[in-house]
């Protein structure tokens, strides 16, 4: 990411990783906020503005520690490092959640973030499982701040709990010698390269995203697909096939032996229509009245009766082009 311009809480600039930032883009502007949240000067500025707000840095200290229970692949959602991102796919979620605000945050109390995360942990029964990566891409903000490593390095030292994340990019050079004693797992968000090109823009290629898994794997971490999110396009069937396919191809023995599927539909949202429409009038319209209906305010996902279909196309292409993963959940 090449930011042209930081807005920070002058807070953030009293903890190393605010000092190191400063330094590290010291030749862009940088405007004093009170609050990360409530970014006045953007919120105002249109729809069409949304892949510029994507260019700024956000720097501040997070507030919010709560740790929400989570039901799929871990059992705690835990606010990390980061929110929102600098890559756009059109239909992520983090849209929904800051609208044309979803430009990268980071926050750099992480100390703070981990402590409460090791201490959880560590007065558990159990191994808990903890979502580090629900609010952003850590691979992504791990190239501009070194987080993920140093939260590798030191979770890797407890003796209880894992972490978990999920990614769609291959910057896991930095990430594959480190000490995590098979306390991290990592889920690589998977889509047919033709809607990676048309919708996720500014996000790895398929081919090396599926590189990236298999490295992680040998590297010994736990390593998981995320089938996310299902988009039934025109010719859905045959790109999402194909997928199937290369993941057959491109994965190795090892890899396959190890990982687990997770599947999720997409969902999406008159938010998400709006800044599309004025943003990239060009791109691919994901809402699609036959096949989609409201759910909540103003969202929208796929009819049951066309969810079920897909689910039950992608388990039987699943079962004969990797038969033995399991696939944990479909959404
Ligand atoms: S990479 Fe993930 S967080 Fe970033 S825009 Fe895409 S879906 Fe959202």
């Amino acid at each position: 990411m090449n930011p042209d311009k930081v807005f920070f809480e002058p807070a953030a600039l009293k903890y190393e990783l605010g000092k190191e930032l400063r330094e590290r883009f010291c030749d862009i502007p940088w405007v004093a906020i009170q609050s990360h949240n409530k970014i006045d000067e953007l919120r105002a500025k249109s729809n069409r503005e949304f892949p510029k707000l994507k260019r700024h840095l956000i720097v501040g200290v997070r507030k919010s520690l709560t740790h929400t229970p989570n039901h799929k692949v871990s059992d705690f959602l835990v606010p990390y490092t980061s929110s929102g991102c600098s890559a756009i796919c059109l239909y992520c979620y983090l849209v929904c959640n800051y609208n044309k605000c979803s430009y990268l945050r980071l926050f750099v109390n992480r100390e703070q973030m981990l402590y409460k995360i090791i201490k959880t942990a560590d007065d558990a029964q159990k191994d808990l499982v903890f979502e580090i990566g629900s609010n952003s891409d850590l691979v992504l903000e791990n190239t501009i701040t070194g987080n993920l490593e140093w939260t590798i390095e030191n979770f890797g030292k407890n003796k209880k709990g894992l972490i978990t994340f999920p990614t769609k990019f291959d910057m896991v050079g930095p990430l594959l010698s480190l000490n995590h004693n098979g306390r991290v797992i990592m889920r690589m968000s998977v889509n047919p390269q033709e809607i990676i090109t048309k919708i996720e823009f500014g996000t790895s290629p398929l081919k090396r995203r599926i590189a990236a898994l298999n490295s992680m794997c040998e590297a010994g971490y736990k390593v998981g697909i995320l089938i996310a999110p299902v988009i039934l396009v025109e010719n859905w069937r045959e790109l999402y096939s194909k997928l199937i396919d290369r993941l057959a191809e491109e994965l190795t023995e090892k890899a396959k032996r190890r990982l687990f599927i997770e599947i999720i539909f997409m969902t999406y949202s008159y938010v998400h229509r709006a800044i599309n429409r004025e943003a990239f009038p060009k791109a691919a319209e994901l809402y699609d009245k036959e096949l989609m209906t409201g759910r909540g305010r103003g969202k929208y996902c796929y009819r049951d009766d066309v969810r079920a279909m897909g689910e039950e196309f992608l388990r039987n292409q699943l079962e004969v082009k990797l038969p033995g993963v399991p696939i944990i959940y479909v959404v």
